[in-house]
């Protein structure tokens, strides 16, 4: 059940574009969505949809991924353990500003006659553009065409676009370009989701050169020891006479152009702004790196940049697109629509991942600092899929930025008073930085989460190198922690239980035995002993080291072993179901009926204790778990737990809409599955969780990815066998998506009876297709085979 409202956006201002997001009006009342939905970014550097103007604006933004302050918490009762410091994730100097007057006036949107406006989140070309015809008070028609864009090629620049032209009229033009170093602000905001503001100023200017139309500004953090540097510089084309000056200091500077416009020539300016951010380098070292790649992106000019940007894109698709086609019957609009709403999800997520090398993917991606900019377990369990079967390098980066957070997890267990290794629930650095240990540190699950991501990572690419180089170092580490925190409970028979640990569910928190992390815990330790049996005797060498690396004992992997075996998995015979946790059912059930909308999300609403003593669920548990590990229920056991846990799931996180739609759709209930599946797809156009204007929901869209292809496709991969039991699409609509596999590119076709399975690359791959086993080979790449399973309405319907 989701107790949720969709906001769908007036389709006068939204028109729906398969390519684009589109606004055709300034729309004040869309001003904070709208700037993280037609956010730019690349993973490393990111910047919100603000106006060129800067104003109006809910937020100004522009983050570094992992460019952090630290803090320390201050608890009012402490104890043993707790996480010590906070890292929040801070906006960095602000180099997208133009501002623009004619004959002094100000263009100020909300006050501007406008003759025309369109803006474009343009997901072809990787930009965000933005026409508009401005009719001054004096009656001079001024058009104003802007571009934006985080390049994909190099990692560090942003590029901007800004040509003005007054079409009917001579006018002074003063086109003023600004970098600002904005402080973060204390929002004394309630919502505990939202990222934390400085008293205290965090960065502190560290070096500053004025090179007139360049300017380098360089900062340091206070507390966590980091580093930034940020070069701006401009470059003008244009016919029409002008003058420039430039005023800058420590922390902003502006560049001012004052042009003598001629009716009809258009002045453009392109501002380059290069961000350099480290952890050892000083301020000043990160501007003369800055200022190599001004020089360079200088000399290739803004056409070539964005042309690039626009290959990179090209490319992106042709990995990534997922296609729904028109079929006979269903109007073209709502195809239309559901295609921009598949665009836009993959788009951002691969804005939030494309160059993230050496460091994770924020719960918010680059779009805004809610959840401090920290990495979650989002990544493997709900932005990896997308990602292996995609771009696998970028997944294999994100694996290895885990890796090198390892000895900091050892110190955490440590910490904690385990053996083994500790992931952090929420981290930038690698240390812990959750506050709140009953939702936070207790998600001990996070180790199995990373532990199953390395093992889909191996089995879907093949990958077998990492696995020895890194991945066994992790599974060994993991496993070790799942050994020393449970115990052989006399009360439950022998058997092995893990107490006193969140799941998923954080509206159920510091339970006993809760059947996600007891099953996916299992699963760790059953893999790492795999693991290093096979090494032992596959790759001796690599075995040594990791011996050499953990100390690892000989008699380690049979205590793993006998823990897998003994594992208590808590189920409820009468009812035939997993249950979430020991105690789940002894709770007192929840007033849904007498839960007014807006009492949702329940944890802004309620005491966390009102909410742990109910059989009320946040999102996504045991229904997850089982979709996960797929193969180990029976159909019949899926639809038991489905059923009994859907109607009090809450879906108060974006991470549950789209795992309830895969198993909706699995357990035959496929009016839910669709309905659900549009939920997930529009969690952030329409607003369904209330807060899009704090950023955009990655996790979430990366369960879009994940209900188009397990979910419609019916995917599964367990242990590298790719299967497809695809659900049949009423009214023939067609859905289509590329997949990289162990090396072969495989291509989907699915319709309303038939799906085509082609290798476009690759010498063989075998797959499977509901209950038949289907060979494809260079020599015979392409397969047509029927589909049997239930019909589903459309998506798209
Ligand atoms: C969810 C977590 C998630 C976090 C960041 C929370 O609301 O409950 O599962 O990791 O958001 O997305």
């Amino acid at each position: 059940m989701l107790h949720r409202e969709r906001v769908i956006p007036p389709e006068y201002i939204y028109p729906v574009d398969p390519w684009r997001l589109v606004e055709k009006e300034f729309y004040a009342a869309a001003i904070p969505t709208a700037e993280s939905i037609f956010a730019v970014s690349n993973g490393y550097l990111g910047m919100r949809g603000n106006f060129e103007e800067d104003e109006p604006c809910h937020e100004s933004g522009v983050y570094i991924n992992g460019f952090h302050e630290t803090w320390p918490i201050v608890y009012g009762e402490s104890a043993h353990g707790f996480a010590k410091v906070g890292q929040t994730m801070i906006g960095v100097p602000d180099a997208k500003v133009i501002r623009l007057y004619v004959d002094d006036e100000p263009f100020y949107l909300p006050t501007a006659e406008l003759k025309s406006f369109e803006r474009a989140l343009d997901m072809k070309r990787g930009c965000l553009t933005r026409e508009l015809l401005w009719e001054t008070p004096a009656g001079k028609l001024v058009r104003i065409r802007s571009k934006r864009m985080v390049s994909f090629t190099h990692r560090h620049l942003a590029v901007m676009h800004y040509e003005v032209t007054i079409l009917n009229a001579e006018a002074p033009v003063v086109i003023a370009s600004h970098a600002v170093n904005r402080k973060d602000e204390q929002t004394g905001d309630v919502d505990p989701r939202k990222a934390r503001g400085f008293k205290e100023r965090a960065l502190v200017p560290d070096y500053f050169k004025d090179e007139g139309e360049r300017l380098f500004l360089g900062f340091r953090t206070q507390n966590s020891g980091m580093s930034l540097g940020l070069g701006v510089d401009h470059q003008v084309e244009t016919e029409c006479a002008y003058d420039v000056a430039s005023k800058h200091g420590q922390e902003d500077g502006q560049v001012v152009y004052s042009i003598a416009a001629k009716p009809g020539k258009p002045f453009s300016l392109t501002k380059f702004a290069a961000y350099h951010t480290s952890r050892r380098s000083r301020a000043g070292e990160l501007c003369e790196r800055a200022g190599r790649i001004l020089a360079r992106v200088k000399k290739i000019g803004h056409k070539p940049l964005f042309a690039d940007q626009e290959a990179y894109m090209v490319d992106f698709w042709r990995r990534s697109d997922v296609r729904i086609e028109t079929a006979q019957g269903v109007a073209q609009k709502s195809t239309e629509e559901l295609q921009q709403a598949i665009r836009f999800n993959l788009f951002h997520l691969g804005q939030a991942t494309g160059r993230a090398e050496g460091a994770g993917i924020p719960a918010k991606g680059l779009t805004g600092r809610t959840y401090e900019g920290h990495y979650f377990w989002d990544t493997e369990i709900y932005m990896l899929p997308f990602l292996l079967y995609t771009a696998p390098r970028i997944a294999r980066n994100l694996l290895e930025f885990r890796y090198s957070m390892l000895d900091a997890a050892r110190r955490r267990a440590r910490e904690v008073n385990q053996k083994g290794a500790l992931f952090p629930w929420r981290t930038i650095s690698g240390e812990e930085a959750s506050a709140y240990y009953a939702a936070g540190t207790a998600q001990y699950h996070i180790n199995a989460d990373i532990a199953y991501a390395v093992k889909k990572y191996v089995d879907v690419t093949g990958d077998r190198r990492f696995l020895w180089e890194k991945g066994a170092e992790i599974l060994v580490e993991t496993a070790r922690l799942w050994d020393d925190l449970g115990f052989y409970s006399t009360a439950k028979g022998g058997k092995f239980c893990l107490n006193a640990v969140t799941g998923p569910d954080e509206y159920n928190a510091v339970v006993d035995n809760n059947a996600y992390t007891n099953l996916m815990a299992r699963e760790n330790l059953r893999y790492a002993a795999e693991t290093v049996r096979r090494m032992r005797d596959e790759a001796p060498d690599w075995y040594a080291v990791l011996v050499d690396r953990t100390g690892l004992d000989h008699f380690e992997p049979a205590a793993w072993e006998r823990a897998v075996e003994m594992m208590y998995i808590p189920r409820d015979e009468e009812r035939g179901i997993l249950l979430q946790d020991d105690d789940f059912l002894n709770k007192e059930p929840w007033d849904f009926a007498g839960t007014p909308l807006e009492d949702y999300p329940l944890l802004l609403n309620y005491h966390p204790l009102v909410i742990y003593r109910h059989q009320v669920i946040k999102q996504a548990d045991v229904v997850l778990a089982q979709f996960l590990l797929n193969d180990l229920f029976t159909l019949e056991e899926k639809t038991r737990n489905f059923e009994f846990y859907d109607p009090l799931t809450t879906g108060d996180s974006s991470l549950s809409t789209g795992i309830q739609s895969i198993m909706a759709l699995e357990t035959g209930d496929l009016e839910k599955g669709v309905e659900y599946g549009r939920y997930a797809m529009l969690m952030d156009l329409a607003d369904v969780g209330g807060n899009v204007s704090d950023g955009c929901h990655i996790a979430s869209m990366g369960a879009c990815w994940m209900v188009l292809a397990y979910g419609l496709a019916g995917m599964r991969d367990r242990n590298g066998m790719i299967s497809f039991h695809p659900v049949r699409l009423h009214g023939m609509e067609k859905l289509s998506f590329p997949l990289r596999i162990r090396g072969c590119e495989l291509f989907v076709e699915i319709d309303g009876c038939t799906v085509v399975y082609t290798l476009r690359s690759g010498e063989e791959l075998t797959i499977r297709h509901e209950e038949q086993v289907v060979r494809l080979t260079a020599q015979e790449p392409a397969m047509e085979l029927p589909l049997t399973g239930h019909e589903s309405c459309g998506l798209a319907d």
